[in-house]
């Protein structure tokens, strides 16, 4: 079995995708490998690649995404839990990755499980896995996030990362819901945790961050997921140096923080977007005229960044792992996590860092692709984020924002103006807006003009040969 503890409509779905996997391989012939490299920029849509493109290559430079073969759209669906007809228009990380890894629309929160009934739904890694392919997932943000689970783990919450968190006593963040994650506890016959079904599975390759995740001890276990990792074979790296030099050919698990990566770039001195003074929210009768824009600033380097292994190294591992096993090829999901957790933070400069770090992942694929031309490479995001880029605002200018803005000063020395306005709260939201969908050469006749989410499934499924 490939996953533990699978539950009962997995293994009927996976009955049938062995099924189809049989059928299709008529279509292919045994010796051709193939490979899909799916690269996500969560949160990276059209506004965050203008800016990032701006900042890093200037307003006449083009960034490796936009040279790519083939620009598509791509709709992203998501639904009530309790009326799965009733369409919610605003997405999240897990519903949205769920959709790209299952090609189905599930609600808010979800793993690669559907909306109101809790059925394990599965995932192409799970299905490449069964058909003789690699698999692997890279992520800086903690491999037990929203987007990498959704490609190798079932739960009914993305707060379902380990066993703290789905225990109703355990030491946990005010936002985790451990209720929730009842159904998936071991003791209630569930898979357990996120971490506990990576640390039992059978990915090939699992890099990133969220080390704290698989501290605690297994659910039905008195060894630590990290203990229960390594005595289902996988290796442990937790630094660069490690990843770099590690040579088993045997499951490979990377660690390098404790949580998320901390992100290459920030803002001067750690300076995040700022409120407009006075504005309208402190001083309704205010004269508009007189409002004190935030000072500009540049792009620094994140002092936490230092020695942080990057989402290019774990790319460059992650491909030269799968890549030389002695199968059908493989599927690889990379996820640069914090242009998303960046921009919720309005942290402009944290978003360019980690946009710069997508395109040096892309690079890494690119160059795979190119010695081995049966490699289809998607880059896509998971949905829109808050940040606007705006007309700069001059001074004695009126002007008005009910949030925040960063005016941050380009290597061109003009000044881009960006504009967070989604929330008053402390954490920006999502937008749902379509987000972009490239292809190289390999997406021609594959990737039409316009997909929804679930269809980028379908269309890396197909190529691999795992649906007729
Ligand atoms: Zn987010």
């Amino acid at each position: 079995m490939f996953i533990p503890a699978i539950k009962h409509t997995l293994q009927g779905a996976l009955s049938v995708a062995v099924l189809m996997v049989s059928s299709a391989s008529f279509v292919q012939a045994a010796d051709e490998k193939r490979n899909v490299i799916l690269i996500i920029g969560d949160g990276m849509d059209d506004q965050q690649i203008t800016i990032a493109r701006n900042y890093l290559k200037g307003a006449n430079g083009r960034l490796l995404l936009d040279a790519m073969a083939l620009r598509s759209t791509s709709h992203i669906l998501t639904v009530e839990d309790a009326v799965s007809s009733s369409p919610v228009y605003v997405a999240d990380s897990a519903n949205s990755a769920t959709s790209m890894a299952t090609g189905q629309i599930t609600s808010i929160g979800r793993i690669a499980t559907s909306a109101g009934e809790d059925k394990d739904i599965i995932t192409i890694a799970e299905l490449a896995k069964a058909a003789g392919f690699s698999t692997g997932v890279v992520s800086s943000a903690s491999v037990t996030d929203a987007t990498p689970a959704s490609f190798i783990a079932h739960v009914i919450s993305r707060d379902c990362e380990n066993p703290t968190r789905m225990s109703v006593a355990g030491d946990n963040p005010s936002w985790v819901n451990a209720e929730l994650c009842k159904t998936d506890r071991v003791d209630n016959g569930g898979a357990g945790s996120i971490a506990q079904q990576i640390a039992l599975g059978s990915t090939d390759v699992v890099l990133g961050g969220g080390m704290k995740h698989f501290q605690p001890r297994g659910a039905d276990s008195d060894k630590t997921l990290l203990k229960m990792a390594q005595d289902n074979g996988y290796q442990l790296v937790t630094n660069a140096a490690e990843l770099m030099s590690n040579k088993s050919s045997g499951k490979l698990l990377g660690l390098f923080s404790e949580h998320t990566m901390p992100t290459r770039l920030r803002g001067e001195d750690g300076r995040i977007a700022e409120r407009p003074l006075p504005s309208l929210l402190y001083n309704i009768s205010s004269d508009l005229g007189s409002v004190v824009l935030p000072e500009s600033m540049r792009c620094e380097e994140n002092p936490d960044y230092a020695g942080m292994t990057s989402i290019k190294q774990m790319t460059d591992a992650a491909i030269k792992h799968l890549s030389t096993k002695a199968d059908r090829g493989f599927f690889l999901m990379v996820e640069s996590a914090s242009i998303d957790k960046a921009s919720h933070k309005r942290n402009a400069c944290g978003s360019i860092g980690e946009l710069a770090q997508l395109e040096e992942a892309l690079a890494s694929a690119q160059k795979f692709a190119a010695d081995h031309p049966n490699t289809l490479i998607l880059v896509t995001a998971d949905h829109g984020q808050a940040a606007q880029l705006i007309p700069n605002p001059k001074a004695g200018q009126a002007f008005y924002t009910p949030g925040h803005i960063a005016r941050i000063t380009t290597p061109e020395g003009q000044i881009m103006a960006i504009n967070y306005a989604t929330t008053e709260a402390h954490s920006e939201k999502h937008t749902g807006t379509n987000v972009p969908l490239f292809a190289n050469i390999e997406g021609q006749g594959r990737v039409p003009s316009m997909v929804t989410q679930p269809e980028i499934f379908n269309i890396m499924s197909a190529y691999l040969g795992l649906i007729p």
